[in-house]
């Protein structure tokens, strides 16, 4: 049920794919790493576009914020 874009927003064709990697983010100054991130990335520009729950998993991998454990 997720909403995937495909028209790339950055140079408006439609040349979105689906990629998996690992994707490095700065947050506070230090940065992190989102191994084997689900996104979009346009094959022409390079802009990455993040669905919802790229942006949920991108989150819980984020430093300094209360992580849930699983018992
Ligand atoms: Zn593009």
């Amino acid at each position: 049920m997720t909403f995937t874009p495909k028209t790339c927003p950055s140079c408006g064709r439609k040349s979105l794919q689906v990629v998996h990697k690992s994707y490095t983010r700065k947050a506070r100054g230090r940065s992190y790493v989102v191994p084997a991130l689900e996104y979009l990335e346009c094959r022409l520009c390079k802009e990455k576009v993040f669905t919802r729950e790229a942006m949920a998993t991108i989150e819980r991998h984020a430093p300094a914020r209360p992580r849930l454990r699983a018992a």
